[in-house]
């Protein structure tokens, strides 16, 4: 229920901000201009990181899409309407007053992009609080809530997601409609037949990210403790982040002429982090929880692989539709090199071998 996102502000400071819910990742608050512990600044701006990504991972042309996903199977053959990020707002803008902004942007993502409309609607459940009310930190203009609409979309598909949730996990794709709901995600202590999500920290790529500040967040806690941590959940919730993840960069993309103002954002290294994240659950899960991987890539009819496939290509179609936005992306390109790793694109593979699409 945590989402990071960064601005880099007119004087070149990168401000990280951290924004979390009370939902089940845990307790923590935050706002601009706060930022996670040990990160302080929120790390150095686009192109001094950490002594830089990796060689040969920030340079040369993109990998081929043919490369990311397969056109044959179902990530490849992912389709939806794309958002407008030229639709007039003129008047709606014009009419605002700060008063009413969770119908600001609900017309706004109206004619913007649909999807994320869909998910501020419903993102308003007893129980589960208002989205808009509970995440949108300054409402006073246009411009201001712009900036906000990526954690804003993000956290309603959470809200939404969980609300429609049960016993099975609920994944509120996009408002074609896609919906898929599979059984079984959360961990074998918390009822299923996954493992924590927390252990693929301690794998051999974690180390290949020195500023990974989704980590942190995500990937908290001891799971072999008596203290629940967001990062103790299973791979539902992990696919759940990469959904909204997803949704973020879709949100940013909607308002891109809005939002280039000459900073920089995180957007896409969001999604691409998560990407990550799934393919080395699925490594860790292949070599070493055979039970959980036997689940994600066979259990409820396929119902896993198919989610991890249609997420993995919406994913890349937004990566690929916001290839090149500077001001959507920070690490993008080494975070971009860490996804395009040999051994984890075999990950991808084989839920594709196991969905029978064809060779490629
Ligand atoms: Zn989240």
């Amino acid at each position: 229920m945590a989402m990071l996102h960064g601005r880099k502000t007119g004087c070149g400071l990168l401000v990280v901000a951290l924004i979390l819910t009370g939902c089940d990742d845990g307790r923590m608050t935050g706002s601009d201009g706060s930022v996670p512990p040990g990160t302080d600044g929120g790390g150095p701006p686009p192109g001094t990181d950490g002594g830089g990504p990796p060689p040969g991972t920030d340079a040369g042309p993109p990998p081929p899409m043919s490369a990311l996903v397969d056109p044959d199977c179902t990530d490849g053959m992912f389709t939806e309407a794309l958002p407008d990020p030229t639709a007039d707002l003129s008047d709606l803008e014009a009419a605002y007053t700060g008063s009413d902004p969770r119908a600001f942007i609900e017309a706004v993502l109206g004619r913007r992009y649909s999807t994320g409309r869909e998910l501020v609607v419903n993102g308003n459940s007893p129980g589960i609080g208002d989205c808009v009310e509970l995440f949108l930190s300054d409402p006073s203009t246009p411009t201001s809530v712009y900036e906000e609409l990526s954690t804003i979309v993000h956290e309603c598909g959470h809200f939404y997601d969980l609300s429609e949730g049960g016993a099975d996990a609920v994944y509120v794709i996009n408002d074609s409609p896609l919906r898929l709901s599979c059984s079984g995600g959360d961990t074998v202590a918390r009822g299923g037949s996954t493992y924590e999500r927390s252990r693929i920290r301690n794998d051999e790529y974690q180390s290949l990210n020195a500023s990974d500040f989704y980590a942190d967040i995500y990937l908290d806690g001891n799971p072999d403790d008596s203290m629940f941590d967001g990062g103790d959940q299973g791979f539902d919730s992990l696919l759940e982040e990469t959904v909204q993840y997803v949704n973020s960069l879709a949100s940013s993309y909607a308002f891109t002429n809005e939002l280039n103002t000459g900073g920089a954002s995180s957007q896409r290294d969001g999604i691409l982090t998560f990407l990550w994240y799934v393919e080395r659950y699925l490594h860790m899960a292949r070599l070493t929880f055979p039970s959980a991987y036997d689940h994600i890539l066979n259990g409820d009819a396929g119902c896993w692989r198919n989610a991890i496939l249609t997420v993995w290509g919406r994913a890349w179609l937004y990566l690929e539709t916001t290839r090149g936005m500077g001001h959507l992306g920070i690490n993008d390109a080494m975070l971009e090199g860490l996804v395009m790793d040999a051994e984890l694109l075999g990950e991808i593979q084989r839920l594709r071998d196991a969905a029978g699409c064809p060779a490629p």
